[in-house]
């Protein structure tokens, strides 16, 4: 890539093909930023320009500057900041009071396109890759294809294929009557003991998953009674860790009770999702061995409301919202306080997409300054992903996912919703 890209200017420089030294420039911007976050140091930078070239970032320079031949674009009012990354969302979900009954007449093909329109407004809600941590058979492979060869926009998406033991969060025969719940498709993605999970985790690398998304406990939204209980046993746990390392996948773990999570910390998987009752062994276990905490306070807060709300829930799934919902914000103030490793994540598709700028401000609330909270949303998230050599900071060289809100964050966290720019790849999105 750089080698190439150094020639192309080194021809156009040498006036030697002119119709190639206009494609090079047409290929420049120049981004005046009033602002520039810089996550490694948590530091802001007055009046930077970025220089782009290409799909990469080439130079940040002091100042206004704008090379021959670059298109400007005005940042002059805004904060730029690496493009975000949501590291737990649902294209295909939008949760309603009518969600289980559509669930009885949605195909794939239907969440699909839902998603194709919710992973646009992903983007331009400033969140330029994101963890796709659940949908429909198929759909978040396929969007994640069709984004990558550029038929629709959305950000760049990391897939997660589920595996889930009988009964458990994610067993979409949870709730049914008897012959519907005997359907031999809704076994797809439930199996129990080590044979059967490490066969499931082999499927889902054939389906052309990126990571294994487990349930080491109950969830609130399953049509099930308990939200906390464990759900897979140390022998399976550690199949499943063991059998996704063969394949290179990371292992995410939904997790609201504290024996199902340390299970799963134990066992190595890379995240813990939501985390709700993590007590401090757990928080001790994260610590040693380096495992993250994605905590989606949005999701929390959002389920809490909505069980006010007469009808909104079948019963079963409103005293679990009520229970678990308004607990995560307070575990996450004491995670980040004992110095847990924590990633930004929203399970977007519970509360509505492009709001996931909304847990920033959540975050800031229970204590963490918004830098760091901003931290945990770029560079943070990339190491999660894997892609921390690529993204996550603003530095030349790298892939040129820049984003900018309206203000200065630092001062107003909900600035964060104000998104005025995005850049994913080199291509601008959406311009001030
Ligand atoms: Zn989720």
């Amino acid at each position: 890539m750089l080698s190439s890209r150094n020639k192309l200017t080194r021809y156009a420089a040498a006036g030697m093909m002119m119709a190639l030294a206009s494609v090079a420039h047409a290929q420049t911007s120049a981004l005046q930023c009033a602002r520039l976050v810089d996550v490694k140091t948590l530091a802001v930078l007055p009046e930077r320009t970025i220089v782009v070239e290409g799909k990469r970032i080439a130079r940040i320079e002091s100042g206004y500057t704008a090379p021959q031949g670059a298109a400007v674009v005005d940042l002059k009012q805004h904060t730029c900041m690496p493009g975000l990354i949501d590291l737990h969302v649902h294209l295909g979900s939008e949760l309603s009071p009518t969600s289980t009954v559509e669930s009885m007449g949605f195909n794939p093909p239907d969440y699909a396109i839902r998603a194709v329109a919710n992973a646009e407004k992903t983007l331009m809600a400033g969140f330029t890759s994101i963890r796709e941590l659940g949908a429909a058979p198929g759909v978040s492979v396929a969007v994640r294809d069709g984004i990558n060869r550029g038929i629709v926009k959305g950000p760049r998406i990391q897939a997660a294929g589920g595996v889930g033991s009988t009964g458990g969060h994610g067993d979409p025969a949870n709730g049914l009557r008897a012959e519907l719940a005997a359907t031999p498709s809704l076994e797809r993605n439930i199996g129990n003991g080590p044979a059967e999970v490490t066969k499931l985790v082999r499927q889902r690398y054939r389906d052309r998953f990126d990571l294994i998304k487990i349930a080491t406990t109950g969830g609130v939204l399953s049509l099930a009674r308990s939200g906390d209980a464990p759900l897979l046993s140390d022998e399976e746990l550690a199949a499943i860790v063991k059998t996704a390392r063969d394949y290179g996948m990371p292992v995410t773990a939904h997790a609201h009770g504290a024996e199902g999570m340390k299970r799963a910390i134990r066992a190595g998987v890379q995240t813990i999702e939501h985390g709700t009752y993590l007590d401090e062994e757990g928080m001790r276990l994260m610590k040693e061995k380096g495992t993250w905490l994605v905590p989606t306070i949005s999701a929390g807060r959002y389920v809490a409301e909505r069980a006010k709300q007469a009808g909104f829930f079948q019963e079963i799934v409103r005293v679990k919202a009520a229970t678990i919902g308004p607990e995560i914000q307070g575990m996450f103030a004491r995670a980040y306080k004992a110095g847990v490793k924590i990633a930004f994540g929203t399970d977007q598709g519970v509360a509505p997409h492009g709001d996931n700028a909304k847990e920033f401000q959540y975050m800031v609330e229970a204590g963490m300054p918004p830098l760091e909270a901003i931290r945990a949303a770029t560079l943070n998230g990339a190491t999660v992903m894997g892609l921390e050599k690529d993204l996550g900071t603003i530095e030349s060289g790298k892939l040129a996912d820049i984003v900018a809100v309206s203000g200065d964050p630092v001062k107003d966290i909900t600035n964060m919703m104000k998104m005025a720019m995005v850049m994913k790849d080199g291509v601008v999105y959406k311009r001030p």
